[in-house]
């Protein structure tokens, strides 16, 4: 059969199933299916308009000792909300439309990150003149049109300064920002980043909280949210840290509503490492059942899905 080098490559190559697709429309013009898609297809191979069918249990990868997988904590969050939507994200290559937004909550913590680091060299925050060069100077969105950028740093510059106003000392205490961890579980490896580590926790040297900032407004606490602390409470115990606290902490929040506690007692981080383990062997089993509800709102695969809940 006559191909393009492209298309004999994804044939050849699909492991456990091919989709062959072909636009119906580009923007607003009509357009026909390549001569390659034809070819393959066969010339009177009916459309399907649908959502496609794929399962969801592959057949299993042969593992060998050495290939423990790694994952990021967010992949597994992913998995965690609907194990099809991973499937498709992940393993699919359906990714999301860049936002305009994407980078705000990043820019935030890196302007929160600039000014503890002016912490600890100084001594002090920067005097107003200071502050409004290093905003100007860290603050950056990738994606941002000039009106989103806009609003976006007003409201960035507010959160910040509304942060400085009441959560002042916590800059004397940043013991790590943006710190990796790794947690080597039986069945893979998950890795991720804490926003922030306060030291002085309880007022002992060495006493750490975990704090994850939000910059936006949290409605509640989520499961994912609790679990992405309680994890990384986990791996900090591992490496031998003293973790004694860790919390949410909404930016945008009055004062007294900015900050959540997460239960980190030890039997509950137990309970969370073992959510997790189920987790990361549901991918590695390659098990991705579609798990519809209040997510598929939001949900940037649904017009591929056909199990996406529609009210
Ligand atoms: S639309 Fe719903 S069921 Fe389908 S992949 Fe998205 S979250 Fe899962």
């Amino acid at each position: 059969m006559r191909t393009s080098g492209g298309l004999s490559v994804a044939i050849t190559r699909a492991r456990d199933h091919l989709y062959l697709s072909t636009h119906q429309r580009v923007t607003s013009q009509s357009a026909a299916p390549s001569p390659y898609f034809t070819l393959a297809a066969g010339p009177s191979a009916p459309l399907v308009t649908a959502a496609p069918w794929t399962p969801t249990q592959l057949p299993a990868h042969p593992h060998g000792a050495g290939d423990k997988p790694t994952f990021s904590f967010s992949e597994l969050a992913q998995y965690q909300s609907c194990p099809l939507q991973y499937r498709f994200r992940q393993n699919l290559g359906f990714q999301p439309q860049a936002a305009k937004e994407l980078g705000y909550g990043r820019a935030v913590h890196h302007v929160l990150r600039r000014l503890a680091e002016h912490v600890r060299q100084h001594g002090d925050v920067p005097s107003l003149l200071g502050f409004e060069q290093l905003f100007d100077r860290e603050f950056y969105l990738p994606y941002a049109d000039r009106s989103a950028w806009e609003t976006m740093e007003a409201r960035a510059r507010t959160v910040v300064t509304h942060y400085l106003t009441h959560f002042r000392a916590d800059l004397d205490r940043v013991w790590e920002v943006e710190r990796s961890f790794e947690l080597h579980l039986d069945s893979a490896n998950v890795v991720g980043r804490a926003d922030v580590i306060l030291d002085r926790e309880d007022g002992l040297p060495g006493g750490l909280a975990l704090v994850d900032y939000k910059t936006r407004s949290v409605a509640k606490v989520d499961e994912a949210m609790a679990l992405q602390l309680q994890v990384y409470t986990a791996a900090a115990r591992g490496e031998g840290y003293d973790v004694r606290a860790a919390w949410l902490h909404d930016l945008t929040a009055p004062k007294a509503a900015a900050r959540v506690t997460v239960a980190s007692t030890p039997d509950v981080v137990l309970i969370a490492t073992q959510a997790l383990t189920a987790l990361a062997r549901g991918v590695r089993d390659r098990s991705f059942p579609a798990q519809p509800g209040d997510g598929c709102r939001y949900c940037d695969v649904r017009p591929l899905c056909r199990h996406a809940r529609t009210q």
